[in-house]
């Protein structure tokens, strides 16, 4: 009986794999990916991780329906060939699709990881019941899924929801892009941790310079703390971020007008940190009608997004081909 599904999420630092059943975990494993080796030794790395997870949870060949991966982006998701993401080098054309096919004789379905993580979250998790989704991933970066009257949106070429470069200033910091004034370069991990460090040696009797004595650099949780403990400083780039967070989400609550907006990805554990000044700005800055009927919550799946997007990429094939 062909009960198991095979959910692999690769990331630039680590890949994490899980065999399914009836949508609940067998059993889950997770490596580093080891990405500057190349794509075909990444590959071999994630062959070796779900023959592993197979073998331990004794799951037979013909016991697995399909195989489901999240992975980085840009993608062409119905042929599944990878196209060069920034944290995978030398995955230029790199046939990902095919090369899982060949190897397990299931089919395999391969989805950008911001739209398998907003499809988590419409099948298992915070969008259950809703129709009109906005997904947003906060880390290190910025990206989100749309799904529109209960379809994943993903643009002419699978490009949609780069949420993260949609530009907020006509005069910004440049980011990773190239872009100037993306939200990203303005609000992910990366920029808060950056602005920090130049508090840090402007103020350096503050919580924030201490900890970046301590640590030698700062990430977002360190600023974060720091701001729980009552850091002006670091309360004022985290209300910043904030803010251009929920700027951006006013925007795409006017054009979409989407039931709920979950946000997932490390900064959405900060908690009200974060929440508060979004729902302020939405609150304050959206059209009433449209604000009135939006929740914005965290996401309900944590951090085992990644696996359950990997899933969902199988169920909503399966819905697709149907
Ligand atoms: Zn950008």
């Amino acid at each position: 009986m062909k009960t198991r599904i095979l959910a692999l999420d690769i990331g630039g630092t680590k890949l994490a794999a899980a065999v399914f059943e009836k949508n609940e975990i067998v059993t889950r494993a997770r490596k580093p990916t080891l990405a500057e080796r190349g794509p075909d030794a990444v590959f071999e790395r994630i062959t070796s991780l779900l023959e592993t997870l197979l073998a331990k949870t004794e799951t037979r060949a013909s016991d697995i329906a399909c195989i489901g991966v999240g992975c980085g982006g840009p993608l062409d998701s119905e042929t599944g060939v990878i196209y060069s993401p920034p944290n995978l080098p030398g995955w230029n054309a790199y046939p990902l699709k095919q090369k899982l096919e060949a190897r397990f004789r299931v089919p395999a379905y391969v989805e950008n990881d911001a739209n398998a993580a907003a499809l988590a979250e419409f099948h298992f998790g915070a969008g259950q019941g809703h129709r009109n989704i906005f997904y947003i991933t906060a880390s290190t970066g910025i990206g989100s899924g749309i799904i529109l009257d209960g379809r994943l949106y993903r643009g002419t070429n699978f490009s949609a929801g780069e949420f993260g470069h949609i530009v907020l200033a006509r005069n910004g910091p440049v980011c990773n892009c190239g872009g100037i004034g993306c939200l990203e370069a303005l609000a992910s991990g990366t920029a808060i941790a950056r602005r920090a460090m130049k508090e840090a040696a402007r103020l350096p009797r503050s919580l924030l310079a201490k900890a970046a004595a301590k640590n030698g650099r700062l990430s977002a949780r360190d600023v974060a703390a720091a701001a729980r403990a009552g850091d002006p400083a670091a309360r004022r780039i985290f209300c910043d971020a904030a803010t251009y967070l929920g700027l951006g989400i006013t925007s795409v609550i006017h054009l979409l007008n989407p039931e709920i907006v979950i946000i997932g990805g490390g900064l959405s554990e900060t908690g009200p940190l974060l929440f508060e000044p979004i729902r302020e700005v939405v609150r304050k800055r959206a059209q009433r009608h449209l604000a009135e009927f939006v929740k914005i919550v965290p996401s309900e799946l944590g951090k085992s997004v990644g696996l359950y997007g990997a899933l969902a990429v199988t169920e909503n094939r399966n819905g697709e081909l149907r």
